[in-house]
């Protein structure tokens, strides 16, 4: 075994991960990488076909985000926020403001502040405490806010960000630390007990037959909640795709109905485009919704023609909190941002001693390096190079996904511009799942791996979402490594 792998099972405790598991093998020690090429100690080389854990985007070692930091890194690495400004965090502020307004003139309310953080799970703590807060301040001390988030959240691990989420298998031993938070249905249309259409093989959004009960069961549980007299303060969601619920894409329209919902029951939005941001969902609408993962390939729609950073904006939703992290520094550093509005802000204005601030900060808030990073993957991200590429590789993923189908234990293939998720199934006819113990994404993922393509499941879920340097040729191989591991693992071939 490598020297540096035996420090590794000698100390480190890692994420998510069965440590009994791990220790049984030597582990992949990661070296370099290039594009989206890692290359471990031993000089074997891996595809990351999940932008490790979904923060890459420009690919490793970008020149332009290296050179960045490495500008910076002359000048100063870090400065505390706590009193004091500086360069590139004041630049990145209006840069993220921007993005995302753009065209405000439509878009209200106007995100204009923003709270630097240093990771997802802060970054929606940031919003749930601001939301709280901000409700107490404007419905009266004595309220109770209460947050509605979906089934199936996930939306960080510190214990706020871990009350919004509902997977028991990660949330439930924590129950006692928690303050009570609601559920309600998301709109899981592949295992919706109101789609009454048989399995079909295409992308369940696409053949549903529903009435939108999903849209219903959320105005119910608005509606419920302000007839207790205490109408819930916020509604927390992931638009286009839920990611760690098992990438559930939304169908078209969803966001916006229940966004409205909300709004008209007085809810604050909370938007954790955490996993989603930074064109994640697609760029100019193009990948959004469902069109093309039939094998009768239909033409794309668009739903608006503004190059969109985020996924709020396709259905032109604009949220009161927007929560980001991941992509933001193009995956090279953890920093994290909430933006919020006017309103918001003000509510805790106030003399010194009435003690309206915002008790809340990390020592890392505003890192120059951070900011230098992000700063330089939005000059990335918003050139006509990176969205031309970014388009060709979505449709090179969504034509090669399709050969999946001929799979009987692929049930549902579901994408998002550059995220997919292929369901797992025993039988695509009668959609039963695995259960957990058998491990079955974790398998596939593992015989994936071997094939020099490196991707983590959710539950039965495979995940695959390439960094934007992907080239076709690199996207065509993680597809073709997927398929092979399929049939290895359930011993398949086509149906
Ligand atoms: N929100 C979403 C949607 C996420 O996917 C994640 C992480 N997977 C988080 C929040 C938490 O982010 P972090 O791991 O950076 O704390």
């Amino acid at each position: 075994m490598h020297q540096l792998a035996i420090l590794d099972h000698s100390h480190i405790w890692h994420p998510f991960t069965q440590m009994r598991d791990w220790l049984a093998r030597e582990p992949i020690v990661i070296a370099e990488g290039h594009g989206a090429v890692l290359r471990d100690v031993h000089g074997r080389e891996y595809l990351d076909a999940n932008s490790s854990i979904w923060t890459n985007l420009h690919g490793h070692n970008h020149p332009k985000i290296n050179s960045a930091i490495q500008k910076q890194l002359k000048k100063i690495a870090h400065s505390s926020a706590l009193g004091l400004a500086n360069e590139p965090a004041s630049l990145l502020a209006k840069k993220l403001v921007e993005a995302a307004t753009p065209h405000s003139a439509f878009r209200t309310p106007q995100l204009s502040k923003v709270f630097f953080s240093d990771d997802g799970s802060t970054a929606l703590e940031v919003a749930l405490k601001l939301a709280y807060e901000f409700t107490r301040r404007t419905r009266g001390p004595k309220a109770k806010p209460r947050f509605l988030s979906l089934e199936g959240a996930y939306h960080g691990d510190t214990v706020g960000a871990v009350a919004l989420g509902h997977i028991d298998l990660f949330h439930k031993a924590y129950d006692g630390l928690l303050f009570k938070t609601d559920k309600v249905m998301s709109p899981y249309c592949y295992r919706c007990p109101f789609n009454r259409a048989k399995p079909e093989r295409a992308d369940a959004r696409e053949y549903r037959k529903c009435n939108w009960e999903c849209v219903g069961a959320v105005e119910k549980k608005f509606v419920a909640q302000k007839r207790k007299g205490n109408a819930y303060a916020g509604f927390v969601f992931e638009p286009a795709m839920q990611g760690a619920a098992g990438m559930i894409p939304q169908p078209e329209t969803w966001l916006k109905q229940v966004s409205a919902i909300a709004r008209s029951n007085g809810a604050l939005l909370i938007a954790d485009e955490v996993m989603t941001g930074f064109g994640r969902t697609g760029v100019q609408g193009s990948g959004f919704g469902v069109q093309g993962l039939h094998r009768n390939n239909s033409k794309p729609q668009t739903l608006n023609t503004e190059p969109n950073l985020f996924a709020c904006q396709r259905e032109n939703v604009q949220p009161d909190f927007l929560c980001l992290a991941k992509g933001l520094t193009g995956g090279y550093l953890p920093m994290a941002a909430t933006l919020t509005t006017q309103k918001v802000f003000d509510a805790f204005l106030g003399e010194y001693h009435e003690f309206k601030t915002f008790f809340h900060g990390h020592s890392y808030t505003g890192n120059q390096l951070g900011a230098a990073a992000s700063l330089a993957s939005l000059e990335i991200l918003q050139s006509e190079k990176s969205i031309r590429a970014r388009q060709k590789l979505e449709t090179v993923l969504r034509d090669e996904l399709k050969s999946l189908w001929q799979l009987p234990s692929v049930g549902d293939i579901r994408q998002a511009g550059l995220i997919a998720g292929i369901e797992l199934v025993k039988d695509w006819r009668t959609r039963e799942p695995f259960v957990l113990r058998e491990r079955a994404g974790i398998r596939v993922c593992e015989a994936m791996s071997r094939r020099g393509v490196l991707t983590r499941p959710v539950g039965n879920v495979v995940v695959l979402m390439p960094p934007y340097r992907t080239t076709p040729k690199q996207a065509r191989q993680m597809v073709r490594a997927l398929f092979a591991s399929i049939c290895e693992t359930f011993g398949e071939s086509k149906v």
